[in-house]
């Protein structure tokens, strides 16, 4: 469904992404896992254009895109495909919660309003938040808040969802509400590229798991692969920190 070829980033003088490519099948849930600094999060953003590659092919179903030099209307289509979960939720903080899930779908979608208001809805509905419509970013908990993040993503009933470390704001507590969300979404099929610290869910949702360290793809293949028998030393070394 979306396939990447040889992204390459750099900020200055550090190349961050050195050549990765990434295959990514309908309904798979497919987790990144590598130390800090390793370029997951900017993977992730370069495949939504939030930053621009310097090299990359990106093809999404018929749609082939160059990551450095994509026209607009090629953004525009990859953002139609795609949907983003910030870090920090990235919520429009005089804005409502509903409005929060509706703003995209009737702004970049045109989807009339009373139709929007329905998706947003039961979108909340989905994560838990059906209390919560007309409550403001500061009246949520930092878990709610995310949690408005997952249902402005999954409203817009993308290709795919991108969630770049989604729970590594939030204090531990507040882990646990997003962390169920994010499984209940995997488990109706919703095709998730997932950067985390968050091993339990790599081992317990992902159906596939790549280790990135330096820029490059290390290794990758079923949580049973990557967590029981991972074969390259980098690998190991990880997962001996961090288990
Ligand atoms: P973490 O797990 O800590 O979030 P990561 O694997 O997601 O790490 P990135 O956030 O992709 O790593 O960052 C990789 C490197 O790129 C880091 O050294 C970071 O400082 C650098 N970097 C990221 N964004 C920028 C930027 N906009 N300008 C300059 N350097 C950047």
């Amino acid at each position: 469904m979306l396939t990447i070829n040889e992204i390459h980033k750099s900020f200055g003088k550090n190349e961050i992404l050195k050549g990765v490519d990434l295959t990514i099948d309908k309904g798979d849930v497919v987790v990144i896992l590598g130390p800090s600094g390793s370029g997951k999060t900017t993977l992730l953003r370069c495949i939504n254009f939030l930053e621009k590659a310097d090299s990359g092919m990106a093809t999404f179903g018929e749609l082939q895109v160059n990551l450095h030099d994509a026209s607009k209307k090629d953004i525009h289509n990859i953002r139609q495909k795609t949907a983003f979960v910030f870090q920090n939720y990235n919520l429009f903080n005089n804005k409502t919660a509903l409005e929060n899930v509706t703003e995209g779908l009737v702004i970049g979608r045109k989807i009339h309003k009373t139709k929007a208001t329905d998706i947003g809805k039961k979108a909340l509905d989905k994560v838990g938040l059906s209390d919560k419509y007309n409550s403001y970013p500061s009246q949520l908990s930092g878990g709610q808040q995310q949690r408005v993040g997952i249902a402005r993503a999954v409203a817009l009933n993308p290709d795919i969802i991108l969630f770049d470390e989604p729970t590594s704001a939030l204090d531990p507590e507040l882990v646990g509400e997003v962390l169920t969300v994010m499984k209940n979404i995997a488990n109706e099929g919703t095709t998730m590229l997932v950067v985390t610290h968050e091993m339990s869910f790599a081992k317990d949702v992902a159906n596939r798991v790549i280790f990135m360290d330096g820029g490059v793809v290390v290794e990758e293949g079923t949580p049973h692969d990557i967590f029981i028998s991972p074969k390259e030393e980098r690998t190991k070394k990880f997962l001996k920190r961090v288990l």
